[in-house]
């Protein structure tokens, strides 16, 4: 059998029959270099969104309102189909997609006379928008000749009972897929299927999170052991730094999971570590493609990345962030004081980004949000608390750095003009950061870009022209 490549294609690459269109030619393309792929795909563009606001509406008793979102959705999915299916499959797929979108409407006014959303309920509701673009993506790939057929993710992605997030259940999983998909693989069809969703064992639709479609491409590429991944977004690959503040950033050709990881927490647009694991675990190597730049190679994150010659792979940044300043001159050190303070931001569900503590204070940094006001007034019943927001972390990671020797201080002295207000060298070794003014930003990225990315290494560094951003 011919090497099994799973593709999963984001939102984007499947808003509209252009998209779905340029889509078809990609796996085409894949099918004609003597892979065998299993596609996986987003809801349409926005539409997982506009079927939450959807939900809530129906829960408020606004019927009229979600019956209205609804009306438009199915409008733009069958005019999708419309313009990508000519042959005689067309009415075909037309009632398929309407008799979803029938259903739906069901689900939807009886939500509006129960006036309770509950998260069984809510996943119920956006899975309709994996359901139905994938049985359009199905119906398009047929028309343009693709041997293609159409699987229902919950079938093979069977998952724990917990709504919005549910645990994937690997061997299950496993097993669905060898009796689903593995048999089509096999005769060469082209499998297609939604990511994001799944099935408790009893059949109860479930969610996978938020940008689950990576999770699903990543448990299907583990549990039938493909040979890579392909991750298909709009961007060529995981950058130098971000192209629109270093005009001259180039794409990284090749990564470790564990950069990427500590990369996804600020530029999470790419995609997010965790839900790739499971191929890392089984060493199956993911890339990130540009469905509008299929010719370019992208960014490949394999478990163990080849060695580097620069000690960092990339720049990231976070702005809207506020520093906090706890001082509590007699009790920092006691034991227990650290707890009390990390336990009023648990209490604000409020995730700290970064923490450095001296004998008499600890200062730590969260993304700015309203809740600010009230766990300062929490804080303050321990300590004396002082809080200041625009700020921006940089940070810059790249595994290299732990065999290179006097990195900080070249980091350091290339900014040295900058007021740097809180240092961090994570615990992974492998990413140093630092707190600055946000005003301070593009001057310290352009520094340091140029300071470590001037001489970049070819072998990990795509340094050719054709490597430079395509304009979108
Ligand atoms: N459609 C889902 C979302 O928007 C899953 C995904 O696109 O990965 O979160
Ligand atoms: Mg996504």
């Amino acid at each position: 059998m011919k090497p099994i490549v799973v593709m999963k294609f984001g939102g984007t690459s499947v808003q509209d029959d252009v998209a779905i269109d340029r889509t078809a030619s990609i796996v085409r393309g894949r099918v004609e270099r003597g892979v065998q792929p299993i596609v996986v795909v987003s809801a349409m563009a926005k539409v997982t969104d506009q079927l939450l606001a959807a939900a809530a509406a129906a829960a408020r008793g606004d019927r009229k309102g979600a019956l209205f979102v609804t009306s438009r959705l199915r409008n733009r999915h069958l005019e999708a189909v419309g313009r990508l299916v000519t042959s005689a499959a067309c009415s075909e797929v037309h009632s398929t997609v309407d008799a979803e979108f029938n259903s739906l409407d069901e689900i939807l006014r009886g939500l509006a006379a129960v006036g309770e959303l509950t998260p069984r309920i809510s996943d119920m509701v956006v899975s309709y928008g994996e359901r139905i673009s994938s049985r359009i993506v199905t119906a398009a790939f047929a028309d343009r000749g693709l041997n293609a057929v159409h699987i229902d993710a919950r079938q093979c992605i069977i998952t724990d009972a917990h709504h919005g997030r549910a645990i994937p259940q690997d061997d299950l999983i496993e097993q669905r897929l060898r009796e689903h998909v593995l048999p089509h693989a096999q005769e060469g069809r082209v499998c297609v299927m939604g990511g994001f969703i799944g099935s408790t064992i009893e059949g109860v639709t479930t969610t996978l999170g938020r940008g689950g479609s990576d999770f699903t491409a990543a448990l299907v590429g583990g549990g039938l052991e493909s040979e890579s991944i392909e991750i298909w977004t709009d961007v060529n690959g995981i950058m130098t730094a971000d192209p629109r503040v270093c005009p001259d950033a180039l794409r990284v050709k090749s990564i470790s999971f564990e950069e990427a990881a500590e990369l996804a927490y600020f530029g999470a647009k790419v995609l997010h570590p965790a839900t790739i694991l499971p191929a890392v675990k089984k060493n199956i190597p993911v890339l990130v493609l540009n469905s509008h730049n299929p010719g370019n190679e992208g960014t490949r994150i394999t478990a163990v990345a080849p060695h580097c010659r620069s000690p960092f792979k990339s720049i990231a940044v976070k702005k809207k962030l506020t520093i906090i300043d706890v001082v509590a001159s007699r009790m920092l050190m006691s034991h227990g004081y650290l707890k009390s303070v990390f336990e009023i931001f648990d209490k604000h569900k409020c995730a700290v980004d970064m923490v450095s503590t001296s004998e008499v204070s600890v200062s730590l940094t969260v993304d700015s949000n309203e809740k600010l006001p009230e766990i300062a007034a929490d804080l303050s019943q321990i300590a004396d608390v002082k809080y200041e927001g625009k700020k921006a972390l940089v940070c810059l990671v790249g595994e290299d750095i732990r065999g290179h020797n006097g990195i900080a201080g070249r980091v350091f002295s290339t900014v040295k003009h900058v007021n740097l207000r809180m240092i961090s060298q994570g615990a992974s070794e492998i990413n140093m950061s630092f707190m600055i003014e946000e005003d301070d930003v593009e001057e310290a990225l352009r520094s340091l870009h140029k300071e470590f990315f001037s001489d970049p290494d070819p072998e990990i560094f795509d340094t050719t022209e054709a490597a430079k951003p395509v304009a979108t």
